[in-house]
């Protein structure tokens, strides 16, 4: 509904802005809404979930066909980013993006083009082929509702994508094709692990270039990922751009989803707000990337409640492990992380504990020491975690922006964190250790997922293993709120996989 102007006067607005149609400022009445636009395909949010989805259907739909991005935020050029360097990380909870109930646990959430891409660290490990039946092997979480087998092709398709440097024979994730770039070099303190673990020890996979690539530069490691100086990490601006240069695309910045348009079991559209007003766009076909924040806030906003609807919000735990070497450079690798161990991850132990995935750091963490500058590595420990009481909802106080609560972490995540001295003993036996200092959890890993948790029952869960909401079949909900849980492996990759198998499952 758009207000009058005596009601816009009322409530504070300054004058009535310029229709941007016909670029007058209109007199006496507002001009009355406008008559909705319609596309085949209307998607939310531009980042990883929208843009994987988006780039499946341009394959397949005809040159007639018409999509909509809508996108919350403002297209920022990495050139901006470098000279707001400031500013860059500050989209966070407290910019009022949505009311953190639990504020002690903050998630970082960049509204843009290209949302969190333009600040991930770029690390795309595949999920291992156990952790898709945690439930059948170890009792815990539950199962997907489909296998590594069957994701395996997409997960090739979405590292060429996204460019990722590997090692062809990872010891964990078989491969059906090489990795598009090669590995990158490693440190002293990966090459005592690899010597330590053999077959557990990987060059961690990453959309880090190892070589330079058409669109972007080699990784020079320095290391401050967040804003990467040179553009080298894969972001959706520097190597997706063309998906919204499609003429079958029109991209609206600035235009936030503000709900669906819900009639019966069919979603007709989507309510934007942009330019200081809302309108109802048409689409036959409605696909959601907002992430796993604001997808079931959208949802809940429609009339589309479901028990599991926004429960389960959780994340892994990242725990940081400095470890000061006698006698080993560290810093010798040639990316910001370098090393992937899985000593921890696989296996029995999962029964008992969370799986961990330890991360060798490859950034300068400098001894003050003459003499001894190099002599420290970070290692983090990335440690998984399920479903519980965390959750999103409308706020009741303000129902335009979502609420979001921190379940706290399960018992089984719980024993990993106090049995991980003790569990990565092994470990610093393999390295020259002088002193190791292991850290507190850390606040956040930026990975929320599990709050439209897919499977096979409509009962317990909201979309289906091709990420089509359970009653709503012409509605996609995409990204890592589909994870039923948080394995110790980055979300991205596996959320950009799903996002391609879903489009292709759904247009081929
Ligand atoms: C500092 C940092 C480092 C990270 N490093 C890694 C890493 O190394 N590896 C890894 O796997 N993952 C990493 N992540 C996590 C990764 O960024 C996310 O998993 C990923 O971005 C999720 O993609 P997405 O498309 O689902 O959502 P997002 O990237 O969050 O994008 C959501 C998009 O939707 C838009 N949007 C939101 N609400 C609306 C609305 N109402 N209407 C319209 N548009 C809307 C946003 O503006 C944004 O464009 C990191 C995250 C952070 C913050
Ligand atoms: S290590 Fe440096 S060059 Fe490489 S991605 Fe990170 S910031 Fe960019």
């Amino acid at each position: 509904m758009r207000a009058s102007p005596a009601t816009a006067r009322r409530v504070g607005f300054a004058k009535p802005r310029r229709c941007t149609r016909c670029l007058l400022r209109p007199r006496g009445a507002l001009h009355p809404p406008r008559v909705p636009e319609s596309f085949d395909a209307v998607f939310v949010g531009s980042s990883f979930a929208s843009s994987f989805f988006l780039a499946g259907w341009l394959e397949r739909a005809p040159a007639h066909a018409r999509a909509l991005v809508i996108e919350a935020g403002p297209r920022r050029p990495h050139a901006w980013r470098l000279a707001q360097r400031k500013d860059v990380l500050g989209w966070r909870d407290d910019h009022g993006l949505y009311e953190n109930a639990t504020p002690d646990k903050p998630w970082i959430t960049h509204v843009e083009l290209g949302g969190n891409s333009n600040c991930w660290w770029a690390c795309t490990p595949r999920l291992a082929p156990e952790d898709f039946e945690l439930h059948t092997r170890y009792g815990q979480a539950v199962d997907w509702p489909l296998s590594y087998a069957e994701l395996e092709p997409h997960y090739v398709r979405a590292e060429r994508m996204l460019g990722v440097a590997g090692a062809d024979d990872h010891p964990i994730c078989p491969r059906s094709a090489p990795f598009p770039l090669p590995p990158h070099r490693l440190s002293a303190p990966d090459e005592a692990l690899a010597r330590a673990f053999p077959g557990l020890l990987t060059p961690q996979p990453c959309a880090r270039p190892s070589v330079a690539t058409p669109k972007r530069p080699r990784c020079c490691a320095s290391g401050v990922c967040e804003l990467c100086p040179i553009d080298s990490k894969f972001t959706v601006q520097n190597e997706l751009a063309h998906l919204f240069e499609d003429s079958r695309v029109t991209l609206w910045t600035d235009a936030r989803c503000e709900g669906l348009d819900v009639q019966g079991d069919v979603v007709r559209g989507v309510h934007v707000r942009r330019e200081g007003r809302e309108e109802l766009v048409r689409g036959e076909l409605v696909a959601i990337g907002a992430n796993a924040i604001f997808n079931p806030w959208i949802l809940a906003r429609s009339g589309l409640d479901h028990p599991e609807l926004g429960r389960g919000l959780h994340e892994q735990v990242g725990i940081d492990v400095i470890v000061d070497l006698h006698d080993m450079d560290a810093f010798g690798g040639s990316t910001s992380i370098t090393g992937h161990l899985y000593a921890l991850y696989l296996g029995e132990r999962r029964r008992d504990r969370a799986g961990a995935l330890i991360e060798v750091w490859n950034v300068p963490m400098l001894r003050m020491e003459p003499g001894r500058y190099r002599h420290r590595v970070k290692l983090k420990a990335v440690i998984e975690d399920v479903r519980g009481e965390g959750r999103v909802d409308v706020n009741p106080d303000d129902p335009s922006r979502p609420r979001v609560r921190h379940g706290g972490r399960s018992a089984w995540t719980e024993r990993a964190i106090a049995r991980l001295e003790d569990d990565l003993q092994p470990v610093f036996d393999a390295l020259p250790v002088e002193r190791v200092r292991i850290g507190e959890p850390l606040p956040t890993e930026a990975h929320a997922v599990g709050s439209t948790p897919m499977g096979n029952d409509p009962e317990t869960s909201v979309i289906d293993r091709d990420l089509v909401h359970h009653r709503v079949r012409n509605l996609f909900v995409l990204g890592a709120g589909a994870f039923p849980c948080a394995t110790p492996a980055n979300p991205t990759l596996t959320l950009a996989a799903l996002s391609l198998r879903a489009a292709q499952e759904a247009f081929a």
